[in-house]
């Protein structure tokens, strides 16, 4: 079914069969949730029984919301201030019973009038799958969410790190289970659930679905996690810098396209298969990444962690299981059931997940209209290649600074034209006031500061 370009309002039979069901199976609060500009979950509880308000009507929310800081800094804007007012509207049509008396539902912005909102992150990802629809393409989408896990008391420590390993799993086993039961009961469709390579770092990743679908589920996922974590006296860091020292945490989206459900980045004629549409598509996102960087590797900490040898994919380029390129190719293998697919390692969790998958998604659909070629395929590490070898493969580093991804974003065109000026606006003011504040600190009081800053 064709995605609508702005959320349907549901019959007010359908809502309240919606209610009921939700009330009979024990829910007394429905959660309706955003991720907003600064990448932060926020969202408002309303009883069951106004679940229909919630998605009819929508409940209200400040313009500012549209601007809320990962610090709860406000960064007005000539246009967003302290007058005027949002709504906040459920899709109820995918809205879970996470137990414990709680439903979620991920929620779109409104005006008062029940236009949609110019500002709205998830609107923004509806409306680039929308397209990709409308030019024939499916889209599937999956994340995966790197995550600090952290004791809440200093001296809850277990013993030292080790990298995959199975002991701080089994250290976690009681946590571990309890965020599968979670996720079992949310139907998130859990791939895998490991410790990582960073101190206390962990992982999860999603099964992937239409791109709206999988960012919910990212969304669910995060607020699953931090209930799950509260209740084993535990805490979780989503910076992509949560100490100062070792590797970030990323949150990278796996992205596969279609048409006539056959798959474009397999199967075809080009290097592993790719067809001459799927390597559009992949060009169309290697030219933009480094404009765009600002909105997938977004916070005053992102830079910190994009950086070569993190494998954070730093580079603008794509390769085969390359995984210091911002574009690793995952082919169709017997070991990759799901086919083929790229991986966009730039994304870190700091980034709005609707936003990035949308910009993403946008900057694909425009390679594919241009019909722009694949790039040269890049084979080893980036950082490795001599300056002349990068300029014949077109290799650039993404910015490597805040300050460079904020003003290539201001600067570019491709994101003016994706978002909106009025949205691409409340994304670099909420980033620049992180800018303001904390750019020039001490790092290490950065880190300390803005730890659980994108925690739910
Ligand atoms: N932690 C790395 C990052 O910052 C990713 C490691 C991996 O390849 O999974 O994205
Ligand atoms: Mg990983």
């Amino acid at each position: 079914m064709a995605t609508p370009e702005s959320l349907p309002v549901m019959p007010v039979d359908e809502v309240q069969a919606v209610a009921e069901a939700l009330r009979a199976a024990g829910v007394r609060l429905v959660v309706g949730a955003v991720i907003d500009s600064a990448g932060v979950s926020r969202g408002k509880q309303v009883p069951v029984d106004r679940a229909g308000a919630l998605h009819r009507s929508g409940v209200g929310a400040s313009s500012t919301w549209a601007v809320f800081c990962a610090d709860n800094g406000i960064a007005m804007t000539p246009r967003i201030g302290a007058v005027g007012d949002l709504r906040l509207r459920a899709d109820l049509s995918a809205a879970v019973d996470v137990g414990g008396g709680l439903a979620w539902a991920p929620a779109e912005v409104f005006t008062q009038d029940g236009e949609p909102s110019p500002v709205c992150w998830r609107g923004f990802l509806r409306r680039q799958q929308a397209a990709a629809e409308a030019l024939g393409l499916e889209v599937l989408a999956a994340g995966e969410v790197e995550f600090s896990l952290l004791p809440a008391r200093p001296d809850g420590t277990s013993g030292p790190w080790v990298a995959y390993g199975l002991g701080p799993a089994l250290d976690h086993q009681e946590f571990l289970l309890d965020l599968e039961a979670e996720f079992d009961r949310a139907q998130l469709g859990l791939e895998q659930l490991h410790a990582e390579y960073g101190g206390r770092q962990f992982e999860f990743s999603l099964s992937p679905a239409d791109p709206l679908r999988a960012v919910d589920k990212l969304a669910l996922a995060r607020f699953l996690l931090g209930r799950t974590a509260r209740r084993h006296g535990l805490a979780v860091s989503l910076s992509p810098k949560p100490f100062v020292d070792g590797v970030g945490n990323g949150a990278h989206l796996h992205m596969s396209f279609l048409r006539d459900g056959k798959p474009l980045l397999s199967a075809g004629d080009g290097p592993h298969g790719i067809t001459p549409e799927g390597g559009s598509l992949i060009a169309g996102i290697v030219e933009q990444l480094p404009e765009l960087t600002g909105l997938l590797a977004p916070s005053v900490l992102s830079s910190l962690r994009l950086q070569p040898g993190m494998w954070s994919g730093a580079y603008a380029c794509w390769g085969l299981e390359n995984r210091e390129a911002a574009v690793r190719l995952c082919a169709a293998t017997q070991g990759n059931p799901h086919g083929a697919n790229i991986e966009i390692k730039c994304v870190d969790p700091t980034a709005n997940p609707y936003i990035a998958a949308g910009a993403i998604l946008a900057a694909a659909l425009d390679g594919l209209r241009a019909g722009k070629p694949l790039p040269p395929e890049v084979t080893v590490a980036p950082a490795d290649l001599t300056e002349e070898e990068s300029k014949q493969l077109g290799v650039v580093q993404l910015p490597g600074t805040h300050a460079e991804a904020l003003d290539a974003l201001e600067r570019s065109a491709a994101a003016q034209r994706h978002l909106g000026e009025e949205l691409l606006e409340a994304l670099v003011a909420v980033r620049r006031h992180e800018q303001a504040e904390y750019g020039d600190a001490d790092i290490a009081t950065t880190v300390d500061r803005l730890r659980f800053a994108w925690s739910v």
